[in-house]
């Protein structure tokens, strides 16, 4: 049996409890076997023996949405122009390349909203097989879309009922791990409007019921209010962005039907992409662009889901404008300034809750029978965010990554 114990002045479990002092984790094959908090560390231990002086453990990081095959580029036009242009092997490279960043940057599960192709599978699986090294990776394929949708150059394109259910099922066919439809228009594709809904009531019931008759989630992008009764009706397993907007620049946040996605037990994503870090891009402020000009109403009905209660996690949709997947810990940092949230907040809403959000109860805390997926930062990130920047190693299912 491949044994590790592991030892270091912090621990942080996941699950939102006070730090714990000097820990010792024994990981036994792939499996965290014990936490214990100890002043000296167990005679006992056939293998290897690690420690972190100065440093915390934490669960690994979850990013719940990325796009692998985009370059983050400073324009949309330069992404678009990117994704459709390059070949075959240059977006398979592209994504091995983002995916092998992320796992450095200390994520050790990903969840793709949107690529080309049966693309991200095929870099899934080669790491799934152990061909080359990479976070894990849930996979959607393509995000549903409209003929001018929002993304339709990813080229996933259903317009009415009969077409998207066939969309969805041949997406489970090519083997994803959940659905993604964009239930209205992106402020990525100048064709579709982010204020218009893209599909009616029983298109946004087909995919999410093709998904659970398969026992997978789906996921849907909502960025504005129209679509969000339908979406919640339908009962997504995760509403990415959950804009509340009504106008270009009004928000609308209706305790009825937050309520119905608490009771439900949906969870919210949210965007901490390029945009949102305005705070450390200095040329944001002069983007001339709404996105930016209506960050403040955004925030605040941000807040007011969290302060509801809503469930939520933190992504990064990395991969968009202004967004390189390695730079998850800024997108924190914006979180903890513009949504008031707390570290400890923070941490939890891209560990525990993000696996629970995805459903992958086998990781996201540090507990006896949980994976041992955990990275080390030098520091304590529970006092500053910045710690996650300096990621000392990182471990995915009892192997070490990084180190
Ligand atoms: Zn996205």
């Amino acid at each position: 049996m491949n044994q590790i114990l592991l030892t270091a002045d912090r621990l942080w479990d996941g699950v939102g409890g006070p730090t714990m002092q000097r820990p010792v984790v024994r990981i036994a094959d792939h499996m965290i076997e014990r936490v214990d908090s100890s002043l000296l560390p167990p005679a006992t231990c056939s293998g290897e023996r690690v420690d972190f002086p100065g440093c915390t453990i934490l669960p690994g990081l979850i990013d719940t949405h990325v796009h692998l095959v985009m370059s983050a580029q400073a324009t949309n036009e330069a992404i678009i122009a990117q994704v459709t242009t390059e070949t075959e092997a240059q977006l398979l490279a592209r994504i091995e390349a983002n995916a092998q960043a992320a796992l450095r940057a200390g994520l050790t599960t990903i969840r793709d909203c949107g690529g080309t192709k049966n693309h991200v599978q095929q870099v899934r699986d080669r790491i799934r097989r152990g061909d080359i090294i990479g976070p894990d990776i849930l996979a959607c394929g393509g995000p549903i879309t409209t003929t001018r949708g929002h993304c339709h150059w990813l080229g996933l394109i259903a317009n009415t009922c009969d077409e998207v259910e066939r969309t969805a099922q041949r997406m489970l066919a090519e083997d994803v791990d959940f659905l993604k439809v964009m239930a209205t228009g992106g402020n990525m594709t100048a064709s579709s409007d982010p204020m218009q809904a893209q599909y009616d009531a029983s298109s946004l019931r087909c995919i999410a019921d093709v998904g659970r008759r398969a026992n997978k989630h789906a996921a849907a992008h909502v960025l504005s209010r129209v679509a969000l009764p339908d979406v919640v009706a339908a009962n997504y397993r995760t509403i990415e962005h959950c804009d509340w907007r009504v106008e270009e620049y009004r928000y609308e946040f209706d305790p009825e039907l937050a309520r119905k996605i608490v009771d439900q037990n949906q969870y919210v994503g949210l965007t901490m992409s390029g945009l949102a870090r305005r705070a450390f891009l200095p040329d944001v402020k002069t983007f001339d662009i709404a996105p930016v000009k209506r960050l403040d109403l955004r925030f605040a009905c941000e807040r007011r889901m969290i302060d509801f209660g809503i469930r939520y996690t933190i992504h990064s949709d990395a991969g968009v404008r202004l967004c390189p997947i390695d730079q998850f810990a800024l997108g924190l940092r914006a979180a903890e300034l513009e949504l008031k949230l707390t570290p400890g907040e923070i941490l939890r809403a891209v560990t525990a809750t993000a696996a629970e959000a995805i459903g992958l109860f086998d990781r996201g805390v540090l507990q006896a029978g949980k994976r041992a997926d955990l990275i080390v930062v030098e520091g304590d990130p529970l006092r500053d965010l910045r710690c996650l920047e300096k990621v000392r190693a990182v471990m995915k299912a009892g192997v070490w990554c990084n180190r």
